[in-house]
């Protein structure tokens, strides 16, 4: 949604010894934890919090609470740019594709890195 202010957007990399979903479920708490409250948002709107697993290793996850890889994330320069600092070799496990194939086919949709005046 275009018609809000800017938001940061990060991308996280990190070792777990939880179940995907019990991941989520902890992710679901700390946004709540920090005010959100998904009744009272407009979707993609606004909202204090979002965390989004958008990998979980290699595995593929389909069920209906989680979907990963993050179906939208081939789409997203504000998730592909920071994913690629952190691992610029990265691939899709459902295609093998690496992710930086993707990142050239999406236009910028106005990221800019925080911070600084100069956009991507
Ligand atoms: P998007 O997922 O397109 O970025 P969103 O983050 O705005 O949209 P939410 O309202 O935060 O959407 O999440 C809707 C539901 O998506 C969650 O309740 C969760 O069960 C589900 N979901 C499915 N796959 C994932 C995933 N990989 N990471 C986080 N949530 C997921
Ligand atoms: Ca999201
Ligand atoms: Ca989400």
């Amino acid at each position: 949604m275009l018609d809000q202010a800017d938001f940061l957007n990060a991308v996280a990399s990190a070792e777990c010894a939880l179940e995907p979903l019990e991941l989520l479920r902890r992710c679901n708490a700390l946004e709540a934890a920090l005010g959100r409250d998904r009744s009272r948002e407009r979707v993609k709107g606004p909202r204090t919090l979002d965390l989004d697993i958008l990998l979980f290793g290699t595995e593929i996850i389909d069920l209906p609470a989680l979907t990963v890889p993050h179906p939208g994330m081939t789409e997203r320069a504000f998730v592909l740019r920071p994913l690629l600092e952190l691992e610029p070799d990265l691939a899709d496990p459902r295609t093998g594709r690496v992710f930086a194939d993707f990142l050239a086919s999406v236009e910028t949709q106005g990221i800019y890195p925080a911070g600084l005046a100069a956009l991507y």
